[in-house]
């Protein structure tokens, strides 16, 4: 009696998980076929997107260029929001810095998902065999300026949502796209001014996917760290004939650029990252002298004057691993300028910070790095591959002013086409990365995996 009873409860369980599986694996399947019946329309999305020359600086068409995000977001029950980031560097009524954050509200409370994507893009630059501006399609690929870095990204996240909230439209929790200004220049219009106003914390946003163009199997956990910082040597003016009555501090800055070649170079050159940091060169700690000004203005025309400058300047762009520390990488070069003031006669400076980030790490724990790890394996059978990006974008506004830790990023194109002439997205890459983001919203919705 008993063992017939065990039985039928076995198999029973055994029924139950069979249509478990089956269900699971329709679901799987209809929110994959839903995302490739629309590849036309991400395709159309990605190019309408080109079309706004959004180029930044100085932070061209960026309204009608959110309003088109938010027009197709509002018609689909989302709640759409743009705001624009008055005061910030480059915002006039000329070039207003306008940000698209659109928001739709599962049927039950739950986490949040937010995919945030840049809309500027750099100018075109020469180069080019297709118009920058038109979105051309040849050979599954979509070309134009911004078309990997991020458009496509942008396109992509949005044809995942709505695929999966077509799929799912019982789901729990709440989906956020958002399309933010000048990524390129900083994101201090952007994504840093929306951060602190409670835009990128919790309990409105719990996890933040950003579609920058990193490959569709890789995540991008952070970013080394940067110092943007200005050097300045002092002079005193006096006639060129008679250089011995002044102080050249043009030749002071020669001492400064020496001293770095003797001390600081060669220190940097073995200082190695542990941490995954991709193309391999930027594993180390790197430094480029951006910018050198010394004496006349380089808009005279006419003849020089005979003077001694009196004040010479370098910006100094200086990229740092998390090993190290920015109080650390000021406080070497300021050594530097310190034993230079001690041992050259006449010798005085100052240093002042253009802009300074830390490295930005998101744990490899973190709920969203397993939700896409979990997408990627699931999609191409194979480990996703961990990366920092050598230089910085938003993530590092949403850690230090949101506080929210939870954050990649992640989607399809190919870094190093990034700001080239001819930039391109594979249209097969959007769609892969597209399947690999309405994954992830899945499990970070429900915290349960789709097989
Ligand atoms: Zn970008």
């Amino acid at each position: 009696m008993f063992s017939e009873m065990s039985i039928t409860i076995a198999r029973a369980r055994d029924t139950c998980a069979a249509v478990a599986f089956l269900f699971n694996r329709t679901m799987l399947q209809r929110l994959f076929e839903r995302i490739e019946s629309k590849t036309d329309e991400l395709v159309a999305l990605t190019r309408e997107l080109i079309r706004f020359p959004t180029v930044n600086p100085p932070g061209d068409a960026y309204l009608p260029c959110a309003e088109h995000v938010g027009r197709r977001l509002a018609a689909r029950g989302f709640t759409v929001e743009y705001l624009r980031a008055e005061g910030t560097p480059g915002d006039t009524d000329r070039y207003p810095r306008w940000n698209v954050i659109a928001r739709i509200e599962g049927s039950r409370p739950g986490p949040c998902v937010h995919f945030n994507s840049h809309i500027d893009v750099v100018e075109a630059g020469s180069g080019w065999s297709v118009d920058p501006f038109e979105g051309t399609v040849r050979d599954g690929r979509v070309y134009g300026r911004g078309a990997c870095d991020m458009k496509g990204g942008l396109a992509a996240s949005i044809i995942a949502t709505e695929a999966y909230i077509e799929t799912f439209p019982d789901f729990s929790g709440a989906i956020e796209i958002s399309g933010t200004a000048d990524e390129e220049s900083g994101g201090f219009g952007g994504v840093a001014w929306l951060a602190g106003r409670g835009y990128f914390s919790p309990p409105r946003v719990d996890h933040v996917i950003i579609p920058e163009p990193l490959n569709k199997d890789r995540i991008c956990l952070g970013h080394r760290g940067v110092w943007w910082g200005e050097i300045e040597t002092k002079g005193r003016i006096a006639h060129g004939s008679m250089p011995f009555l002044g102080d050249c501090a043009v030749r002071h800055m020669g001492a400064v650029i020496e001293a770095f070649e003797r001390e600081l170079f060669p220190a940097l050159q073995p200082r190695r990252t542990t941490h995954p940091v991709v193309p391999e060169g930027a594993k180390r700690s790197t430094m480029n002298i951006n910018a050198i000004h010394g004496g006349q203005s380089d808009d005279w025309t006419g003849l020089p004057a005979p003077n001694v400058p009196d004040s010479c300047r370098m910006v100094i762009d200086r990229r740092f691993i998390p090993e190290e520390s920015l109080e650390g990488v000021k406080a070497e070069i300021g050594a530097i300028l310190e034993r230079l003031k001690a041992s050259r006669p006449g010798f005085d400076y100052s240093v002042s910070d253009i802009m300074a980030f830390e490295p930005t790490l998101t744990k490899r724990d973190a709920p969203v790095v397993t939700a896409v790890a979990e997408g990627i394996r699931s999609l191409f059978g194979r480990e996703p591959d961990y990366i920092l990006s050598p230089g910085t974008y938003d993530q590092k506004h949403v850690a230090r002013i949101g506080k929210l830790y939870d954050c990649i990023a992640y989607g399809p194109g190919i870094l190093d086409l990034a700001h080239q002439p001819d930039e391109w997205v594979g249209i097969d890459d959007m769609v892969d990365s597209a399947k690999v983001m309405a994954l992830a919203i899945n499990r970070l919705l429900t915290g349960k995996a789709l097989r």
